[in-house]
């Protein structure tokens, strides 16, 4: 048996994507747990590069289900839409590689407009939302107030759930924000146009998945975002509204009894983040632009310019910590190349006193980095594939991070092709 997950150790991009879509040839199995289609998992590989939202990043591998959780925002638009990109470049998606768990909940029309009225109303205290409602969403959620995926099936019952739904949300809508109203006929438009279609793809994904598991099949867990921007553990209120650790994956994929074999937290060689909220370890000007530049540090989802900065050892043990990660795949090595010396930040400093220790949310914005210069190792790694290529000090980079954080690397990533990879 084989229960594992991938999972980001930081703020999110990290390279998930890309380790699911090596490592789901190990797997029977894929599933995604949480989140919704606000992040994007780039993938390349022989079929072409992909930003892949919602989809599990095993759907390019021939023989490998792919399944969406309860947990998972399930937006029936975007996701359609998605299907739709990837069968435009020859990636087969059918009811026998995509299972959507019929207890999923719904996305609803009116959950993208109130992320956007929101973000709008706060203004210059925006959370940097990507506005695809998942906020909303998961609110309703929790108060009852959205749909289950099994409903549709239910052509008559669903309409009178909608109807019901849509009463209510009318008067936040009008009432709160000063919007339009939602109709049944805006419904009954999106009901025709993407609920049906992903009618074929609903199943009892746990009663699957608990079938997958007495017959022995390897099953891989796959997270969006990262340990920094989950809703108990993460940047509060810069968090998403979902759980993205590990603890939450057998709940999120339908199999709460499933116990996690290993955790592949992934970790990138520096550190990005999107969007609002603290970052203590920011560069600014010249020196984050060059980086950004060389590793391309632009959202999947949204196109924005990621904020960027020396790899962050006090948050990224914390993630590791988080995560129960019990290896770590270290990604984007080749994009330190250019760096004479390389900046780590090793502590913070908070209130005048050096610490290890993450801090609660709130003090983030007065720590300040603690930053050692690495020796860099100043030429293209892009080429190397066995631990003994890779030049001494971008061993010893890697080396002195497995320390400080105190859990082994195991995969080491010089590219985002498939192959780019060193597996130690
Ligand atoms: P995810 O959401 O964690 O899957 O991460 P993203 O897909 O948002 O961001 C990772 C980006 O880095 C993608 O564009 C990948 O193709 C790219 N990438 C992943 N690993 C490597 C690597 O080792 N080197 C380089 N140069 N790019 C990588």
């Amino acid at each position: 048996m084989k229960n594992s997950a991938i999972v980001g150790i930081n703020w999110g991009d990290e390279g998930k994507g890309r380790m699911v879509d090596l490592l789901t040839q190990s797997y029977d199995v894929v599933v995604r747990y949480q989140g919704g289609g606000n992040a994007g998992h780039t993938v390349v590989n022989e079929k072409g590069k992909f930003a892949l939202h919602l989809l599990p990043s095993g759907i390019f591998r021939e023989g490998v289900v792919n399944i969406l959780g309860s947990g998972v925002a399930l937006d029936p638009e975007n996701l359609w839409i998605e299907i739709e990109n990837v069968r435009a470049k020859g990636v087969p998606v059918t009811p026998e590689n995509l299972k959507i768990s019929d207890r999923a909940s719904l996305l609803l029309p009116w959950h993208r407009d109130l992320d956007e009225l929101e973000e709008k109303r706060l203004a210059d205290k925006k959370y940097g939302s990507t506005k695809q409602g998942i906020a909303p969403f998961y609110s309703d959620r929790s108060q009852k107030k959205t749909v289950l995926a099994g409903e549709l099936r239910n052509k008559t019952a669903v309409r009178e759930h909608l109807s019901e739904l849509m009463e209510w949300k009318n008067l936040t809508l009008t009432g709160v924000y000063g919007a339009a109203p939602y109709t049944m006929e805006r419904l009954e438009e999106w009901l025709n146009a993407y609920c049906e279609k992903i009618l074929p793809f609903l199943c009892d994904t746990g009663e699957y998945l608990r079938e997958a598991q007495r017959e022995g099949k390897r099953i891989l867990m796959e997270a969006q975002l990262g340990a920094l921007r989950d809703l108990d553990c993460g940047i509060y209120p810069y968090t998403t509204s979902s759980n993205t650790t590990a603890a939450y994956a057998p709940i999120g994929a339908g199999l709460p009894s499933m116990k996690l074999t290993d955790v592949i937290g992934v970790v990138k060689a520096y550190s990005t983040c999107v969007g609002e909220g603290p970052f203590v370890c920011e560069m600014f000007g010249a020196e984050a632009e060059r980086l950004r530049e060389a590793g391309s540090e632009y959202g999947a989802k949204t196109g924005r310019p990621r904020r960027v900065g020396p790899l962050d050892l006090v948050a990224t043990r914390y993630g590791v910590e988080m995560q129960g990660a019990t290896e770590i795949a270290l990604t984007k090595l080749d994009v330190l190349s250019y760096m004479e010396t390389i900046p780590v930040c090793v502590r913070y400093l908070v209130d005048g006193k050096e610490t290890d220790r993450f801090p609660f949310p709130t003090e983030l914005a007065n720590a300040k980095p603690v930053v050692e210069y690495w020796e860099g190792w100043g030429c293209d790694v892009s080429g190397a594939r066995r631990w003994e290529d890779l030049p001494r000090a971008a061993r010893e980079y890697v080396q002195k991070i497995e320390d400080a954080v105190g859990c082994p690397v195991r995969y080491v990533s010089v590219g985002p092709e498939r192959d780019s990879i060193i597996v130690r």
